[in-house]
């Protein structure tokens, strides 16, 4: 049997899909290419020289692309693939590629997620738990959002005993400016349920996650 059950939305989900369709209709791609153009002026560019002539457009489609996210729900993404199965042991998904974009800067976030669940009747096709990651990736974000999102989207998908989501990522608004600090990572984490309530468990999957396979 096959089960698809939506998760609560929070109250920023809300504003944030109200704020996407009121604004969406009223700014056209011409508006979009403009704002570049304007921004490459203001840079001291000759926005019609040879080089530039088409990165409107680029900046344009690659920033529609960082955040495809925000056109993308659960409930299509999933289809359907929640599934129930009498299984209760911990299942952990590690070194997910995280490409995300900081909404401070518009400036890339590069990292990895390390996601897991225990489940309680239902799990999830692996492949999804990386895909819930992609979605909230490719999102204006903040690190520490972006790992209670996915945590929060499992948690209200399959009701499961505990999920675990730690993420271990790079800025670039770090690294290329202000405090230009290559080399510095910042981890975030979420912890529900059993993750939460139990060190044991916790421990556990901490362990699994600084593991090294020795196939790789
Ligand atoms: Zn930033």
């Amino acid at each position: 049997m096959t089960l698809s059950i939506r998760p609560e939305l929070t109250t920023a989900d809300q504003v944030l899909s109200s704020l996407v369709t009121q604004t969406k209709p009223e700014v056209t791609d011409a508006d979009m290419m403009q704002a570049v153009r304007t921004l490459l002026i203001g840079l001291g560019e000759d926005p019609d020289r040879e080089g530039l002539k088409d990165t409107p457009k680029r900046v344009m489609k690659a920033l529609q692309f960082l955040t495809k996210g925000y056109h993308e729900s659960l409930d299509e993404l999933l289809n359907g693939a929640v599934f129930t199965e009498d299984a209760n042991e911990m299942v952990l998904v590690r070194d997910i590629d995280i490409f995300s974009s900081c909404e401070h800067h518009i400036l890339p976030i590069i990292g990895r997620a390390h996601v897991a669940y225990i489940p309680s009747g239902k799990v999830i096709g692996l492949s999804k738990v990386a895909r819930i990651c992609e979605m909230y990736a490719r999102r204006l974000q903040v690190q520490e959002r972006l790992t209670i999102q996915i945590a929060d989207a499992l948690q209200g998908l399959l009701k499961p005993r505990g999920v675990a989501v730690v993420i271990e990522a790079t800025h670039m608004c770090m690294v290329m400016r202000g405090v230009q600090k290559p080399g510095s990572w910042t981890v975030t984490s979420a912890m529900r349920g059993a993750f939460a309530d139990d060190a044991r468990t916790r421990e556990e999957f901490m362990n699994l996650i600084r593991h090294k396979p020795s196939f790789s």
